[in-house]
Protein backbone atom coordinates (compact mmCIF):
# COMPACT_ATOMS: atom_id res chain seq x y z
CA UNK A 1 0.00 0.00 0.00
CA UNK A 2 1.09 4.05 -0.56
CA UNK A 3 1.16 5.21 2.68
CA UNK A 4 3.79 8.62 0.75
CA UNK A 5 0.97 10.37 0.56
CA UNK A 6 0.35 10.53 4.47
CA UNK A 7 2.53 13.34 6.27
CA UNK A 8 5.25 11.65 7.94
CA UNK A 9 7.86 12.23 10.57
CA UNK A 10 10.87 9.87 11.30
CA UNK A 11 11.75 8.70 14.63
CA UNK A 12 13.18 5.84 14.14
CA UNK A 13 16.26 5.02 11.55
CA UNK A 14 16.06 1.76 10.97
CA UNK A 15 13.33 -0.94 11.16
CA UNK A 16 13.28 -2.60 14.43
CA UNK A 17 14.65 -5.61 14.95
CA UNK A 18 13.15 -9.43 14.90
CA UNK A 19 15.11 -11.89 16.84
CA UNK A 20 14.59 -15.46 17.69
CA UNK A 21 13.91 -16.42 21.34
CA UNK A 22 15.92 -19.65 21.68
CA UNK A 23 16.73 -20.05 25.42
CA UNK A 24 12.75 -18.78 26.12
CA UNK A 25 11.67 -21.00 23.43
CA UNK A 26 12.88 -24.07 25.34
CA UNK A 27 11.95 -22.78 28.61
CA UNK A 28 8.14 -22.55 27.01
CA UNK A 29 8.27 -26.00 25.54
CA UNK A 30 8.97 -27.52 28.89
CA UNK A 31 5.27 -26.37 30.07
CA UNK A 32 3.72 -27.67 26.81
CA UNK A 33 1.37 -30.83 25.91
CA UNK A 34 4.08 -33.23 25.06
CA UNK A 35 7.02 -30.97 25.89
CA UNK A 36 6.82 -29.73 22.33
CA UNK A 37 6.11 -25.28 22.06
CA UNK A 38 6.05 -22.73 19.61
CA UNK A 39 9.06 -21.16 18.10
CA UNK A 40 8.99 -17.20 19.51
CA UNK A 41 10.28 -14.80 17.75
CA UNK A 42 10.32 -11.27 19.00
CA UNK A 43 9.86 -7.57 17.12
CA UNK A 44 11.79 -5.19 19.33
CA UNK A 45 9.37 -2.00 19.04
CA UNK A 46 10.81 -1.70 22.31
CA UNK A 47 13.70 0.35 20.20
CA UNK A 48 12.04 2.86 18.63
CA UNK A 49 12.90 6.22 18.50
CA UNK A 50 11.56 9.25 21.25
CA UNK A 51 12.31 8.81 24.80
CA UNK A 52 12.28 5.55 25.92
CA UNK A 53 10.11 4.54 22.72
CA UNK A 54 7.75 2.31 22.24
CA UNK A 55 4.57 1.94 19.76
CA UNK A 56 3.17 5.54 20.42
CA UNK A 57 6.29 6.22 18.50
CA UNK A 58 5.17 4.72 15.34
CA UNK A 59 1.78 6.85 15.75
CA UNK A 60 2.93 9.80 16.43
CA UNK A 61 5.78 9.60 13.32
CA UNK A 62 1.76 10.20 11.45
CA UNK A 63 0.29 12.15 14.07
CA UNK A 64 3.03 15.14 14.36
CA UNK A 65 3.11 15.33 11.14
CA UNK A 66 -0.57 16.26 10.87
CA UNK A 67 -0.48 18.80 13.48
CA UNK A 68 2.68 20.41 11.65
CA UNK A 69 0.79 20.41 8.24
CA UNK A 70 -1.82 21.94 9.62
CA UNK A 71 -0.27 24.89 11.74
CA UNK A 72 -0.70 23.63 14.94
CA UNK A 73 2.08 24.62 17.54
CA UNK A 74 0.95 22.71 20.38
CA UNK A 75 -0.03 19.02 20.76
CA UNK A 76 -2.35 18.23 23.71
CA UNK A 77 -3.56 14.60 24.74
CA UNK A 78 -4.34 12.61 27.69
CA UNK A 79 -4.53 9.85 29.70
CA UNK A 80 -3.52 8.06 32.92
CA UNK A 81 -0.41 9.43 35.42
CA UNK A 82 2.31 6.89 33.69
CA UNK A 83 0.81 7.04 30.45
CA UNK A 84 3.74 5.91 28.02
CA UNK A 85 1.43 7.53 25.56
CA UNK A 86 1.63 10.80 26.98
CA UNK A 87 5.18 11.11 27.79
CA UNK A 88 6.40 10.13 24.60
CA UNK A 89 3.94 12.39 22.99
CA UNK A 90 5.61 15.19 24.91
CA UNK A 91 9.22 14.04 23.43
CA UNK A 92 7.95 14.64 19.80
CA UNK A 93 6.48 17.77 20.94
CA UNK A 94 9.83 18.75 21.96
CA UNK A 95 11.66 17.33 18.65
CA UNK A 96 9.27 19.32 16.61
CA UNK A 97 9.84 22.61 18.42
CA UNK A 98 5.88 22.42 19.69
CA UNK A 99 4.37 23.07 23.20
CA UNK A 100 2.56 20.04 24.85
CA UNK A 101 -0.22 19.96 27.28
CA UNK A 102 -1.85 17.27 28.90
CA UNK A 103 -4.97 16.18 30.93
CA UNK A 104 -4.84 13.67 33.10
CA UNK A 105 -7.24 10.85 34.42
CA UNK A 106 -6.55 10.50 38.17
CA UNK A 107 -8.32 7.25 38.39
CA UNK A 108 -7.59 6.63 41.82
CA UNK A 109 -8.62 9.92 43.77
CA UNK A 110 -5.98 11.59 45.20
CA UNK A 111 -3.28 9.57 43.31
CA UNK A 112 -1.41 12.31 41.09
CA UNK A 113 1.21 13.96 42.78
CA UNK A 114 3.07 16.68 41.09
CA UNK A 115 6.58 15.68 43.21
CA UNK A 116 6.01 12.26 42.28
CA UNK A 117 8.70 10.19 40.19
CA UNK A 118 8.70 7.82 37.04
CA UNK A 119 6.92 10.11 34.14
CA UNK A 120 5.78 13.41 36.41
CA UNK A 121 9.88 14.13 36.62
CA UNK A 122 9.89 13.45 33.03
CA UNK A 123 6.86 15.17 32.22
CA UNK A 124 8.76 18.41 34.23
CA UNK A 125 12.03 17.72 32.69
CA UNK A 126 11.01 17.84 29.00
CA UNK A 127 8.72 21.00 29.69
CA UNK A 128 5.37 20.44 29.64
CA UNK A 129 3.26 22.98 29.17
CA UNK A 130 0.13 22.77 31.42
CA UNK A 131 -0.97 19.57 32.98
CA UNK A 132 -4.99 19.68 34.01
CA UNK A 133 -6.20 16.36 36.06
CA UNK A 134 -9.33 15.35 35.98
CA UNK A 135 -11.10 12.69 38.30
CA UNK A 136 -11.45 8.98 37.00
CA UNK A 137 -14.69 8.73 34.25
CA UNK A 138 -14.50 12.11 33.07
CA UNK A 139 -14.96 13.36 29.44
CA UNK A 140 -11.53 13.24 27.99
CA UNK A 141 -12.62 14.42 24.46
CA UNK A 142 -14.50 17.65 26.08
CA UNK A 143 -11.37 17.93 28.55
CA UNK A 144 -9.20 18.30 25.57
CA UNK A 145 -11.50 20.43 23.71
CA UNK A 146 -11.37 23.10 26.71
CA UNK A 147 -7.56 22.99 26.58
CA UNK A 148 -7.51 23.53 22.98
CA UNK A 149 -9.66 27.06 23.73
CA UNK A 150 -7.16 27.98 26.21
CA UNK A 151 -4.56 27.58 23.48
CA UNK A 152 -6.47 29.82 20.98
CA UNK A 153 -7.41 32.32 23.41
CA UNK A 154 -3.50 32.69 23.65
CA UNK A 155 -3.77 33.03 19.72
CA UNK A 156 -2.11 29.77 19.57
CA UNK A 157 -2.99 26.40 17.61
CA UNK A 158 -3.45 23.42 19.50
CA UNK A 159 -3.75 19.56 18.03
CA UNK A 160 -5.69 16.94 19.92
CA UNK A 161 -4.43 13.68 19.77
CA UNK A 162 -6.82 11.24 21.73
CA UNK A 163 -6.00 8.69 24.24
CA UNK A 164 -3.50 6.23 23.16
CA UNK A 165 -2.92 8.00 19.52
CA UNK A 166 -5.29 5.78 18.47
CA UNK A 167 -7.44 6.95 15.53
CA UNK A 168 -6.94 6.61 12.01
CA UNK A 169 -4.01 8.90 11.17
CA UNK A 170 -2.29 7.05 14.39
CA UNK A 171 -3.37 3.80 13.59
CA UNK A 172 -0.97 4.18 10.04
CA UNK A 173 1.80 4.02 12.06
CA UNK A 174 1.04 -0.11 12.56
CA UNK A 175 0.42 -0.50 8.98
CA UNK A 176 3.51 0.84 8.45
CA UNK A 177 5.16 -1.37 10.63
CA UNK A 178 3.25 -4.28 9.25
CA UNK A 179 4.69 -3.15 5.59
CA UNK A 180 8.39 -2.98 7.33
CA UNK A 181 7.42 -6.30 9.21
CA UNK A 182 6.57 -7.86 5.97
CA UNK A 183 9.95 -7.19 4.12
CA UNK A 184 12.04 -8.30 6.83
CA UNK A 185 10.45 -11.73 6.89
CA UNK A 186 10.74 -11.71 2.75
CA UNK A 187 14.56 -10.76 3.58
CA UNK A 188 15.20 -12.99 6.25
CA UNK A 189 13.07 -15.91 4.46
CA UNK A 190 10.80 -16.37 7.24
CA UNK A 191 7.25 -17.20 7.07
CA UNK A 192 5.53 -16.77 10.62
CA UNK A 193 2.33 -19.00 11.59
CA UNK A 194 0.80 -15.52 14.14
CA UNK A 195 2.05 -12.90 15.38
CA UNK A 196 0.65 -12.06 19.26
CA UNK A 197 0.30 -8.36 19.83
CA UNK A 198 -1.25 -6.11 22.79
CA UNK A 199 -4.92 -4.79 22.54
CA UNK A 200 -5.50 -1.89 24.63
CA UNK A 201 -6.78 2.01 23.06
CA UNK A 202 -6.89 -0.25 19.66
CA UNK A 203 -4.39 1.88 17.18
CA UNK A 204 -1.54 -1.15 17.13
CA UNK A 205 -4.01 -3.79 16.83
CA UNK A 206 -6.69 -2.05 14.82
CA UNK A 207 -3.39 -0.69 12.30
CA UNK A 208 -2.22 -4.08 12.00
CA UNK A 209 -5.87 -5.76 11.58
CA UNK A 210 -6.01 -3.28 8.19
CA UNK A 211 -2.82 -3.80 7.37
CA UNK A 212 -3.16 -7.53 7.05
CA UNK A 213 -5.90 -6.85 5.10
CA UNK A 214 -4.41 -4.14 2.99
CA UNK A 215 -1.22 -6.12 1.97
CA UNK A 216 -2.91 -9.87 2.37
CA UNK A 217 -1.37 -11.19 5.43
CA UNK A 218 -3.57 -14.16 5.85
CA UNK A 219 -1.93 -15.85 9.16
CA UNK A 220 -3.80 -15.09 12.69
CA UNK A 221 -3.11 -11.99 14.15
CA UNK A 222 -3.89 -12.65 18.15
CA UNK A 223 -4.56 -9.58 20.14
CA UNK A 224 -4.36 -10.01 24.42
CA UNK A 225 -6.38 -8.08 26.02
CA UNK A 226 -5.05 -5.38 28.20
CA UNK A 227 -7.99 -3.86 30.22
CA UNK A 228 -11.50 -5.63 27.69
CA UNK A 229 -12.05 -9.45 27.23
CA UNK A 230 -13.49 -9.91 23.47
CA UNK A 231 -17.09 -8.79 23.64
CA UNK A 232 -15.84 -5.03 24.52
CA UNK A 233 -12.50 -5.23 22.88
CA UNK A 234 -12.98 -6.65 19.55
CA UNK A 235 -15.85 -4.26 18.68
CA UNK A 236 -13.25 -1.53 19.51
CA UNK A 237 -10.54 -2.47 17.23
CA UNK A 238 -12.72 -3.74 14.46
CA UNK A 239 -13.51 -0.05 14.54
CA UNK A 240 -10.56 1.12 14.18
CA UNK A 241 -9.19 -1.08 11.93
CA UNK A 242 -12.23 0.01 9.28
CA UNK A 243 -11.37 3.62 10.40
CA UNK A 244 -7.77 2.79 9.06
CA UNK A 245 -9.02 1.03 6.00
CA UNK A 246 -11.25 4.14 5.06
CA UNK A 247 -8.64 6.19 5.67
CA UNK A 248 -6.55 4.59 3.01
CA UNK A 249 -9.37 3.25 0.57
CA UNK A 250 -8.90 -0.21 0.85
CA UNK A 251 -12.51 -1.51 1.32
CA UNK A 252 -14.34 -3.80 4.23
CA UNK A 253 -12.13 -5.15 6.81
CA UNK A 254 -13.50 -8.71 7.33
CA UNK A 255 -14.95 -8.75 11.05
CA UNK A 256 -13.37 -12.36 11.50
CA UNK A 257 -9.64 -10.20 10.99
CA UNK A 258 -10.21 -8.95 14.27
CA UNK A 259 -9.56 -11.79 17.25
CA UNK A 260 -8.75 -11.23 21.08
CA UNK A 261 -8.40 -12.99 23.58
CA UNK A 262 -8.87 -11.95 27.63
CA UNK A 263 -8.21 -13.43 30.83
CA UNK A 264 -4.82 -11.98 30.97
CA UNK A 265 -5.56 -8.57 32.16
CA UNK A 266 -7.68 -9.18 35.19
CA UNK A 267 -8.14 -7.88 38.57
CA UNK A 268 -7.87 -4.30 36.61
CA UNK A 269 -5.95 -2.64 34.00
CA UNK A 270 -2.63 -2.06 35.14
CA UNK A 271 -2.70 -3.80 38.32
CA UNK A 272 -0.66 -6.62 38.82
CA UNK A 273 -1.24 -10.41 38.26
CA UNK A 274 0.96 -13.28 38.82
CA UNK A 275 0.81 -14.78 35.55
CA UNK A 276 2.21 -11.38 34.07
CA UNK A 277 5.01 -11.74 36.98
CA UNK A 278 5.93 -15.04 35.81
CA UNK A 279 6.52 -13.29 32.03
CA UNK A 280 8.55 -11.06 33.16
CA UNK A 281 11.13 -12.91 34.87
CA UNK A 282 10.89 -15.64 32.42
CA UNK A 283 12.04 -13.17 29.33
CA UNK A 284 14.49 -11.46 31.99
CA UNK A 285 16.07 -14.66 32.76
CA UNK A 286 16.25 -16.51 29.35
CA UNK A 287 16.90 -13.80 26.86
CA UNK A 288 18.05 -10.48 29.05
CA UNK A 289 14.76 -9.07 27.34
CA UNK A 290 12.63 -6.81 30.17
CA UNK A 291 8.57 -6.25 29.53
CA UNK A 292 6.59 -4.00 31.57
CA UNK A 293 4.03 -4.80 34.15
CA UNK A 294 0.80 -3.19 32.39
CA UNK A 295 0.81 -4.23 28.89
CA UNK A 296 3.71 -6.29 27.35
CA UNK A 297 3.93 -8.64 30.44
CA UNK A 298 0.63 -9.66 30.61
CA UNK A 299 0.56 -9.67 26.68
CA UNK A 300 3.11 -12.23 26.69
CA UNK A 301 1.33 -14.14 29.43
CA UNK A 302 -0.99 -14.59 26.99
CA UNK A 303 0.92 -15.68 24.61
CA UNK A 304 2.33 -18.65 27.72
CA UNK A 305 -1.11 -19.14 28.48
CA UNK A 306 -2.55 -19.81 24.10
CA UNK A 307 0.74 -22.56 24.01
CA UNK A 308 0.47 -24.10 26.70
CA UNK A 309 -3.00 -24.46 25.76
CA UNK A 310 -1.86 -26.01 22.74
CA UNK A 311 -3.28 -23.03 20.63
CA UNK A 312 0.01 -23.22 18.29
CA UNK A 313 0.87 -26.18 16.28
CA UNK A 314 4.59 -27.45 17.74
CA UNK A 315 7.25 -25.34 16.55
CA UNK A 316 4.76 -22.73 15.03
CA UNK A 317 6.69 -20.15 14.45
CA UNK A 318 5.46 -17.42 16.26
CA UNK A 319 6.50 -13.59 16.67
CA UNK A 320 5.63 -11.28 19.64
CA UNK A 321 5.33 -7.61 19.54
CA UNK A 322 7.57 -5.94 22.42
CA UNK A 323 5.43 -2.25 22.36
CA UNK A 324 7.54 -1.30 25.27
CA UNK A 325 6.53 0.64 28.67
CA UNK A 326 9.73 -0.03 30.42
CA UNK A 327 10.18 2.76 32.47
CA UNK A 328 6.92 1.22 34.44
CA UNK A 329 8.59 -1.48 35.30
CA UNK A 330 10.45 0.58 38.05
CA UNK A 331 7.26 1.66 39.83
CA UNK A 332 6.56 -2.39 40.23
CA UNK A 333 10.35 -3.48 41.34
CA UNK A 334 8.82 -5.77 44.57
CA UNK A 335 6.26 -6.98 42.41
CA UNK A 336 7.90 -8.66 39.46
CA UNK A 337 10.28 -9.82 41.95
CA UNK A 338 7.91 -11.78 43.40
CA UNK A 339 8.14 -9.96 46.87
CA UNK A 340 4.50 -9.65 47.16
CA UNK A 341 1.50 -12.09 47.01
CA UNK A 342 -0.49 -11.92 44.15
CA UNK A 343 -3.56 -13.64 42.17
CA UNK A 344 -3.67 -15.42 38.95
C1 LIG B 1 -0.28 1.74 24.71
C2 LIG B 1 0.50 0.48 24.84
C3 LIG B 1 0.00 -0.75 24.34
C4 LIG B 1 -1.36 -0.91 23.74
O1 LIG B 1 -1.45 -0.30 22.47
P1 LIG B 1 -2.84 0.33 21.98
O2 LIG B 1 -2.52 0.87 20.64
O3 LIG B 1 -3.24 1.36 22.99
O4 LIG B 1 -3.83 -0.77 21.91
C5 LIG B 1 0.81 -1.87 24.44
N1 LIG B 1 2.04 -1.80 25.02
C6 LIG B 1 2.53 -0.64 25.52
C7 LIG B 1 3.85 -0.66 26.16
C8 LIG B 1 1.77 0.54 25.46
O5 LIG B 1 2.27 1.67 25.97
Amino acid sequence: MDLARFPRRRYTHAPTPIELLPHFTKALAASCPGGVGPEIWIKRDDLLGLFPGGNKTRKLEFLAADALAQGADTLITCGAPQSNHCRITLSAAVKEGLKCRFVIEERVPGSYKKEAGGNNFMFELMGVEAITVVPGGSDMGAAMSKVAQEVASLGRKGYIIPGGGSNAIGGLGYVACVQEMQQQWYDMGLAFDAVVVGSGSSGTHGGMAAGFFGNSIKIPLIGIGVSRDPADQEPLVYKEAQAVADLLGIGKVPREAVKSFGGYWQPKYSVPNAKMVEAVQMLARTEGILLDPVYTGKIMAGLIGLARQGHFKPNAKVLFMHTGGLPSLHVYEDVVLGRTALND
